[in-house]
């Protein structure tokens, strides 16, 4: 059975994306296109800031949200190195002939196409020089270092791609004629290099000047050379550099329930195209126009979540701005729009639909594909839909789950299958290759798989998850290599799906939502493990011995993939080069897969086979940059090993514990921080019960027991998503629980008060529990709290603030939480260990490599009350309630 679409999909196809469908406008799009390209196509970053301020109306006319993050030029390179060395001020740009004729060449002013990116300026008078022809790679390796001092060449190469080597001939600059297919007189949109200044090129060198001219003008002045032997020119350029900022402009339609969880849609601005990209822009300012006007006149409800549009200077804003911002959790999903709308004759009616990133949750290319298909049944303007593989613009990198979100590409560039439109990064990228209506199906088609994604909740889930899973077993069965490499692969996209999932989960009963969602896996293992013929790796001791150690687990260190195009320097981008990955092999990374097992999984993915070396070299590279860690084997740690220590300690069978941890502190342990729950619930066996903190700090505005992560850290996140975890119902301070008490133990904590006698850590404290603290100090331990709140302090009160939880039933209501104290505790809980460890009272060990204590919590609890003994009834810190 292939993907069905789901019910909940159908209805809203056949419902809601007509309504949708009926609000846009084209003559407003097309008005917004050509006010977007107004600023944009200057390529000045003056001219972007102006850029920004009509985004900002716009939205604000529309009567959404707006917010504008200004991203710093220059400075730190940051973990993805997705900066921008300097902003450019473009004034002036001209080229004369003056010798054999006086004759104007080129005016950026007249048309600023003419002008490279990153240019370097010349004196206010200009430089004159002479030209010379240089038109191949070879011509120009012949030419001495400062052999071509004080000349201009004249080349149809791309100067970006022999850069350093033009600069080393001492030139003044370059004028470029580079062909555009099939537009001799379209100037091609030149940089010397993308988003920053590459580096080596840097400080006065930058001075090279470049500038471009058409097919057409090219030979007029290749004639004028051949005719008199000599030109020369007169060369104006003036560029303001400086450490500025570009800004990263977001239209918000905000949730209904949850506005904290969001749908991002990139679109990139800073372009001087019409097609590539006004038209994604305003594509955005639409889709929030539409929306916010059927949500005023209460013809469509507000989403349950938040919808944010986003335009910036490409990945170089996008990647920076995920970087910089902190969020709870990554956006739910989302979706590139990328030069889109283009009239039919341009694209050859190729509507394409790019997959998102491979190893990410393919489900949203599923309901993108349902979608469009649904609006070009509405009205056509003669596109057909093509469903194609991930491509990376680079924006789509924002794919990779471990910082970004699935997010398929809109588009339509292509006019053949890889081959871009005749007039791409070209002067003739002008509003008149785009199509109203062609633009008028793309707003609806991305409006409705927004609008479906942010409304979605458990029903879909369920629905989609049956979908994804009936699509995979059938993909197995036809699978026709069936070697286990493959198959994992497959399984591993599933997986991946089903997680992912999970973060739409929105009121009914969590574990029979889960119990389906395990059943799905299920189904697939067994599809999985019958069709398996045999267990064979793409390698047979090919492995060069002694010289690759593929005993090697890469760990991530830092979210991103890095920039290594343009921001690393020669020896390590060389490097990265010659494994001849993609960049989003970074993903596999995940500190359980061995060198040969990524290799595996890579050549899967690229239908070919990829070595050990190349994987090899890859990771080590990235080592170096401080993306990975490549940890050995001999430091890994085996649960085994862990279940040891644990005992050690003197953990036993039936303890019933509170645990606080830090992963990074144990070290790595095979399997990550799940296999560390499953050691201590090994150690503490079916008669022992297992909690611990899942607390988000109201870092959630809501909370969603089925969806809000914790901030206490891996292990703690890694418990409570678990299917037999009990979750109690607390808004800022939930607790997990596993085992025989754990019910009993959750039970009522809204109401009970999170740090009373009978919360969830009373009844194991006064049940006779235990606290484990791993890699952390008592400072971590919940259970001082209740001490206090037993004493009783008066800076502590359970119901004075008023927080928002979602029930069961999936609306949300208000509740009471804490309101904690405003001050600081003139007794500090550090002193818990000290007075323990001298009471003798804890025992101390490793854990992993970790520092462990164990104690009886009532021994704790009981310590704390007598160090506040004195301090509290004199105390007057008073509880934070928020106004
Ligand atoms: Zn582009
Ligand atoms: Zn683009």
């Amino acid at each position: 059975m292939a993907w069905r679409t789901p019910l909940s999909l159908t209805n809203f196809c056949q419902k809601t994306l007509p309504l949708l469908d009926h609000h846009v406008k084209e003559d407003r799009i097309m008005e917004a296109v050509a006010t977007i390209i107004e600023t944009d196509q200057w390529n000045s970053f003056n001219r972007f800031h102006d850029t920004t301020k009509t985004l900002v109306r716009y939205y604000q006319e529309a009567g959404v949200d707006v917010e504008v993050a200004s991203l710093p030029t220059g400075g730190e390179m940051g973990s993805g190195r997705w900066i921008i060395h300097q902003a450019a001020d473009i004034n002036k740009a001209t080229v004369d002939i003056i010798n054999p004729v006086g004759q104007r060449l080129l005016d950026y002013q007249d048309n600023p196409w003419h002008l490279i990116q990153w240019s370097g300026s010349t004196p206010a008078a200009g430089i004159e020089s002479k030209i010379v022809i240089i038109d191949s790679r070879k011509e120009l390796d012949r030419i001495s270092a400062k052999g071509l001092v004080g000349k201009m060449v004249l080349t149809d190469l791309n100067p970006r791609h022999h850069l350093q080597k033009l600069i080393d001939t001492g030139a003044v600059g370059v004028i470029t004629d580079r062909p555009i297919p099939n537009l001799s007189d379209a100037i091609g949109w030149t940089k010397f290099g993308w988003g920053g200044i590459p580096i080596g090129v840097t400080g006065n060198q930058q001075d090279f000047v470049g500038l471009v001219i058409s097919k057409t003008q090219g030979a007029e002045l290749r004639q004028l050379l051949k005719k008199h032997g000599k030109v020369v020119v007169r060369t104006q350029v003036d560029i303001d550099r400086y450490h500025g900022s570009h800004d990263v402009v977001s239209g918000i339609i905000r949730g209904a329930d949850d506005p904290q969880d969001e749908l991002w849609v990139l679109a990139h601005s800073a372009e001087p195209g019409a097609h590539d990209n006004a038209s994604g822009v305003a594509l955005c300012v639409e889709i929030a126009r539409i929306m916010a006007e059927l949500i005023a006149q209460k013809l469509l409800p507000r989403p349950k979540r938040s919808i944010r549009l986003l335009s910036a200077y490409e990945c170089y804003g996008f990647f920076k701005y995920l970087e910089d911002t902190r969020y709870l959790q990554t956006p739910l999903a989302g979706v590139v729009v990328d030069t889109i709308g283009s009239k039919s004759e341009v694209c050859d009616g190729r509507l394409e639909w790019h997959a998102t990133i491979p190893m990410s949750a393919g489900f949203v290319d599923r309901v993108g594909e349902a979608i469009i298909h649904a609006t070009l049944n509405l009205s056509s303007p003669g596109y057909q839909l093509y469903l194609e593989p991930f491509v990376s613009t680079s924006d789509t990198l924002i794919g990779d789950p471990k910082y970004g979100f699935p997010a398929p590409w809109l588009t339509t560039h292509h006019q053949d299958q890889n081959i871009g439109f005749d007039a791409y990064h070209s002067s003739a990228d002008t509003i008149n290759l785009i199509d109203p209506k062609g633009l008028v199906t793309c707003v609806t088609a991305i409006a409705g798989y927004l609008y479906y994604l942010a409304d979605a909740g458990s029903q879909e889930v369920i629905e989609l998850a049956t979908a994804e899973t009936d699509r995979t077993i059938s993909q197995l069965r036809k699978s026709p290599q069936r070697l286990k490499a493959k198959v994992d692969y497959i399984c591993h996209g599933h997986r991946e799906t089903i997680n992912r999932l999970k973060r739409w989960m929105w009121g009914g009963d969590r574990k029979e939502i889960l119990v389906h969602l395990d059943n799905c896996q299920h189904q697939v293992q067994e599809a999985a493990s019958s069709i398996m013929s045999r267990p064979v790796t793409f390698r047979k001791a090919r492995t060069q011995k002694g010289e690759i150690n593929n005993q090697v687990y890469p760990h991530r260190t830092a979210v991103l993939s890095p920039d290594w195009g343009n921001n690393t320097n020669s020896e390590i981008r060389l490097k990265m080069e010659k494994s001849r990955l993609k960049p989003w092999a970074l993903f596999w990374a995940d500190s359980n897969r061995s060198l040969e097992e990524i290799a595996d999984a890579l050549s899967v993915e690229y239908g070919k086979k990829v070595t050990l070396r190349q994987v090899t070299n890859f990771f080590e590279a990235h080592q170096e940059l401080g993306y990975v860690k490549l940890i050995k084997a001999k430091d890994r740690i085996s649960k085994s090993q862990l279940v040891t220590n644990l005992h050690q300690l003197g953990l036993e069978s039936g303890m019933n514990l509170m645990v606080h941890s830090s992963l990074s502190q144990i070290g790595y342990p095979i399997g990550g921080a799940n296999m560390v729950v499953e050691a201590l619930l090994e150690v503490i066996g079916d008669q022992g019960t297992l909690m611990m903190p899942s607390f988000n700090h109201r870092s959630a505005e809501i909370f969603n027991p089925m969806t809000t992560p914790t901030i206490n850290g891996a292990i703690p996140e890694a418990m409570w998503r678990r299917m037999e975890a009990v979750r109690s119902l607390h808004p800022t301070h939930a607790v997990t629980a596993i085992g025989p008490k754990a019910a009993e133990y959750c039970e009522g904590h809204l109401e009970i008060g999170i740090w009373a006698e009978d919360s969830p850590i009373g009844r194991l404290i006064h049940g006779g529990g235990y606290i484990l603290s791993l890699g952390v100090t008592h400072e971590s331990s919940t259970a001082y709290h209740v001490a206090e709140v037993s004493m009783p302090c008066g800076c502590i009160d359970p119901f004075g603030n008023i927080d928002r939880v979602v029930t069961s039933d999936g609306t949300v209501a208000e509740v009471k939480g804490l309101a904690f104290r405003a001050g600081v505790c003139p007794v500090s809980p550090a002193e818990l260990d000290t007075a323990l460890n001298n009471l003798g009272l804890q025992r101390l060990g490793k854990v992993g490599k970790a520092d462990a204590a164990l104690v009886k919590a009532s021994d704790l609890w009981e310590i704390r009350r007598q160090h506040l003994k004195d301090a509290c009834p004199n105390c007057t810190i008073q509880p934070s309630i928020r106004k």
